[in-house]
């Protein structure tokens, strides 16, 4: 199981490889960045609580990069009148199976600390934009 988060000191990009790492140390600062993960959670492989910024909302998403997607259809479309569509169909397919290859990765609301390897949490839903302005209004 592993976090990729933004040092809360600094706001350098950190990656906790091994959870639970509670005596993680930013890359950057040097200040400590505990990173405390409640035994049942371990044990369950679930993310209940951000262990960055204790926030208890998140969204899933699959780990994959929109824009490799956006970049797969787009070459379907240059190609698609010289294959009579048929390169249309096969990025749709790529990407289609990409997505459905691909792991989920559970993201904070607030933070927006990546976790990644864990369990899905049948709590967690996809990104909604309603949650995410109730904490872009509260983030600092
Ligand atoms: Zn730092
Ligand atoms: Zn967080």
């Amino acid at each position: 199981m592993t976090v990729e988060f933004l040092c809360p000191h600094c706001r350098a990009e950190n990656k906790a490889e091994s959870l639970p790492a509670e005596s993680f140390v930013c890359k950057q600062c040097r200040q400590p960045v505990p990173l405390f993960l409640p035994e049942a959670s371990a044990r369950a492989q679930q993310v209940e609580r951000c262990l960055v910024c204790g926030n208890e909302g998140f969204y899933l998403q699959k780990d994959f990069n929109p824009r490799l997607g956006i970049l797969i259809f787009a070459i379907g479309v240059i190609f698609s009148y010289h294959t009579k569509f048929l390169s249309l169909v096969i990025a749709t397919l790529i990407d289609f199976i990409l997505y459905y290859v691909l792991a989920t990765v559970t993201i904070c609301y607030q933070c927006r600390a990546i976790y990644r390897d864990f369990k899905e949490n049948p709590q967690h839903r996809g990104f909604d934009h309603l949650t995410a302005l109730k904490y872009s209004k509260t983030a600092t």
